[in-house]
């Protein structure tokens, strides 16, 4: 991993002044760019094989430049040209993702956010301990397949946003779909009620909702579309379909928005606390954008089955604000959100406690 030293050297010659946001087309970058150019910067989107036309569809969100990468190795090889132009990463789930958190990790340009978090979150077990020992609960996992006796949901190691996942409710179900060659986990299967919380926590202010050493705030929540799972009640009982030889997947293909019952919200501050408490205890903290992935039971309990350290495409309905961000900035979405704490840091000279 790029030191940290490496990179305050590097903020140390940039002009505060002239900060260029940039990010990967693609994911929320839309929103990233949108809530940048609203608070005054400059922006770039880098783009890597990528249909970029249906940024003319939105002139508001379109980035000031597109730059053409032949492939991710041209940001490492052009990473001076981006550090002369005073340029801020935004790092999303499908830049991490199609980079790779390792490449992430060494890039010499500075970036918003922990980049220690990386670790944390791709290796379910180290995330299970971060979430487990921060004191909230996470759904349990069966460590021997014949000890399944309710529903399961086996979740291969590399899989992502749910497909491959599959679900067995007794053993005979778990042996028929077990794929032995990949690693996986086997978690109870949750029933209740998805929320996908997203939280901001800033370092830098000690306004509204005090936590940990700055400020809490709720930003907005959604629930993610998940297709077939989501409408394949409507063809029938899922027993009948695997013979028809129809199983369900978890594939995200949208997101709507919610608003959680009111007496959850405390629940949900105290969890968000407890999580971002924990991260400075074990590698230094998270700040900024995350996401609580989370089910609440009949009983009114939380369970967080997943945490995304940044801005999650589930924020995208918040574009022009969400019945929370409208009680803190009206209007604001995340990516502006994002924005207004460079903007803060900037002028603060405190860029180097938000970016690494
Ligand atoms: P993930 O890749 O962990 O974000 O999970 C993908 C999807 O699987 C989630 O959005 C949920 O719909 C579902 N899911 C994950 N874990 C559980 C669980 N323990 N119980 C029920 N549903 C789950």
């Amino acid at each position: 991993m790029v030191p940290k030293e490496r990179i305050d050297a590097v903020l140390a010659e940039y002009d505060r002044d002239d900060i260029v946001i940039a990010t990967l087309t693609s994911h929320s970058s839309l929103q990233i760019f949108h809530g940048a150019r609203k608070m005054g910067f400059k922006t770039i989107g880098f783009t890597v094989n990528h249909d970029t036309r249906y940024y003319d569809a939105f002139p508001l969100a379109k980035p000031d430049e597109l730059v053409r990468l032949q492939d991710f190795d041209e940001i490492f090889d052009r990473a001076g040209e981006f550090v002369d132009r005073n340029v801020v990463l935004i790092p999303h789930g499908s830049f991490v993702e199609y980079m790779g958190a390792k490449r992430f990790q060494s890039l010499e340009i500075p970036v918003y956010g922990n980049r220690s978090v990386l670790q944390w979150e791709s290796d379910r077990d180290m995330e299970r301990d971060w979430i487990t020992s921060a004191g909230v609960a996470m759904p349990n996992i069966i460590d021997d397949a014949r000890d399944i006796d309710k529903p399961v949901l086996i979740k291969y190691h590399g899989a992502k946003g749910g497909r491959g996942f599959f679900i067995a409710k007794d053993y005979p179900e778990f042996k028929l779909g077990i794929d032995h060659t990949q690693p996986y986990t086997i978690q109870e299967y949750v029933l209740g009620t998805r929320y996908y919380l997203h939280f901001f926590y800033s370092p830098l202010s000690t306004e509204g909702y005090h936590a940990h050493e700055g400020s809490m705030e709720l930003l907005s929540i959604d629930r993610r579309d998940e297709s077939n799972i989501d409408e394949m009640y409507k063809l029938g009982a899922q027993e009948e379909l695997k013979r028809h030889g129809l199983f369900p997947s978890f594939v995200v293909t949208g997101n709507v928005p919610v608003v959680l019952r009111e007496s959850l919200l405390p629940k949900a501050f105290d969890m968000a606390e407890k999580i971002v408490k924990r991260s400075y205890e074990l590698f230094g903290g998270i700040w900024g954008p995350f996401c609580l992935e989370s089910i609440v039971t009949d009983k009114l309990d939380f369970k967080v089955f997943e945490i995304s350290s940044r801005i999650v495409a589930g924020t995208n309905p918040f574009i022009s604000g969400s019945p929370y961000a409208d009680m803190i900035h009206p209007g604001l979405s995340t990516g502006a959100r994002l924005a207004l704490e460079i903007r803060k840091a900037a002028d603060e000279d405190r860029l180097g406690e938000i970016l690494t």
